[in-house]
């Protein structure tokens, strides 16, 4: 049962703009549909009902889905940017996805976390409004929902889709299924995580030197489990946040650089991995995944051709200079992006054992979207504005993480492509920290 629920300080700040949207997630999202609502919206009846079933696709095996038109639009977004769904069958009739969206939630025992996606223009704007380190509220509710301090919105939310997971018993109490949960090894992973926000939250490192030593925590994590070590973490965790300790580490790894530059055999000049390497990363984007936008295919090619193609690596590697000295004020902004992937994707690892894939996943996501980041300065004359940022994280959330095809093949690619491994990774992070 549902205990505890964790969501940003910044969640019940947040609203849904509608028609006012830049960039409305009712276009060009194909929305699956939930069980429960399919089969209600099977029993509409009237000329409402008509159309509705006229759009219904039953996708064999999985939720049904509407058929969007050929511009991409979902079916029921009429010319304001405004639902009819809603509008004629009132809020209660929209299906879990579209009630949830942006929200995403994830339940472990008793706590339930819940955030808002990068992926909805609105809540990146919203997350990027505070340049404070991002927080974290908790609140309890009781065993029938009841709230104890929790405000109205934390409330909704520590109920939503519970019709889902409960049975009535005979009292008429509520009953959730539950499997049996391992608290042990989630408190683990709990306090791990507590560390790595601790890591990438350290203001006093520069923000290249955090990633790094997010992604040097993360191996070291994953090894500890994969030898069985479990009894070193503490320690781990206490090295970690260690600040003597984190700079003579940083140190051993900088000595460490002058052996990383090779790539399957090959020995790369030094300063020139992360000119060669990363446009083969923004390859796989390009060509391996679907585009759900086309702006977002004309970023990537654009940051092939205006940092690569048109820039000797030596160019390359003083416009990152430029650029990082110019945006200095704002590393925040990269600092939130990396916190939203420690908090929406760290605890997953409870369920698949794979903590090392999702450090790798929010690593990923700080290289690509800094390097799109520099193109854009580069392209706008040295100017690249917030709005510009809360573009490029809603675009690469709305592709890589808001599409399962993109997510799920992703995460196999990192997994077996050689060129985003580790080894290579952290060579590319070396490149940005001064020696
Ligand atoms: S993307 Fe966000 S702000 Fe835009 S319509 Fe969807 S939920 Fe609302």
């Amino acid at each position: 049962m549902v205990k505890k629920v964790r969501v940003p300080a910044c969640y019940e700040q947040f609203h849904c703009v509608a028609a006012a949207c830049s960039d409305s997630c009712c276009a060009g999202w194909q929305v699956d549909v939930d069980a429960v609502s399919w089969k209600r919206y099977q029993k509409e009846e009237g000329d409402f009902g008509e159309y509705l079933h006229s759009v219904m696709v039953d996708v064999p095996g999985e939720e049904g889905q509407f058929r969007l038109r050929e511009d991409g639009r979902c079916p029921f977004l009429n010319l304001s940017g405004l639902c009819d769904m809603y509008d004629k069958l009132g809020e209660k009739s929209l299906c879990d996805t579209c009630t949830n969206y942006p929200r995403f939630m994830e339940d472990y025992g008793e706590l339930r976390e819940v955030g808002i996606a990068f992926s909805c223009p609105e809540a990146s704007r919203l997350m990027l409004s505070i340049s404070e380190p991002m927080q974290f509220l908790e609140g309890e509710v009781s065993d029938k929902g009841e709230r104890s301090f929790v405000s109205d919105v934390m409330w909704r939310t520590a109920n939503m889709g519970i019709e889902d997971m409960v049975v009535s018993d005979e009292e008429g109490e509520y009953i959730i299924h539950s499997e049996a949960f391992d608290r042990e090894y989630f408190q683990m992973l709990f306090h791990l995580r507590e560390t790595a926000f601790c890591l990438v939250q350290n203001r006093r490192l520069s923000m290249a030197d955090r990633v790094l030593l997010y992604l040097d925590f993360g191996m070291c994590v994953q090894d500890a489990f994969d030898r069985e070590a479990e009894e070193s973490l503490n320690g781990l965790m206490d090295w970690y946040k260690d600040e003597q300790r984190l700079l003579s580490r940083l140190k051993r790894l900088r000595k460490e650089a002058e052996y990383l530059g090779v790539v399957d055999g090959e020995r790369i000049p030094k300063g020139e991995l992360r000119y060669r390497l990363l446009p083969e990363y923004i390859a796989v984007l390009y060509q391996d995944l679907k585009h759900c936008k086309p702006s977002w295919g004309i970023l990537l090619s654009e940051a092939e051709k205006v940092l690569h193609k048109e820039m000797t690596a030596e160019q390359y590697h003083d416009i990152y200079q430029a650029y990082d000295n110019d945006m200095s004020q704002r590393e925040y902004e990269y600092e939130h992006w990396l916190s939203y992937f420690v908090f929406k994707y760290f605890l997953k690892s409870y369920f698949d054992d794979d903590i090392y894939g999702k450090v790798q996943l929010a690593v990923m996501a700080y290289l690509v979207v800094k390097e799109l980041a520099v193109c854009q300065w580069v392209k706008q004359d040295r100017e690249f504005t917030k709005e510009n940022q809360i573009e490029l994280f809603h675009l690469y959330s709305r592709e890589l993480e808001h599409s399962d095809d993109n997510y799920d093949m992703f995460e196999d690619l990192l997994h077996t492509e050689n060129m985003c491994n580790g080894e290579h990774l952290r060579a590319i992070l070396l490149e940005w920290v001064e020696f």
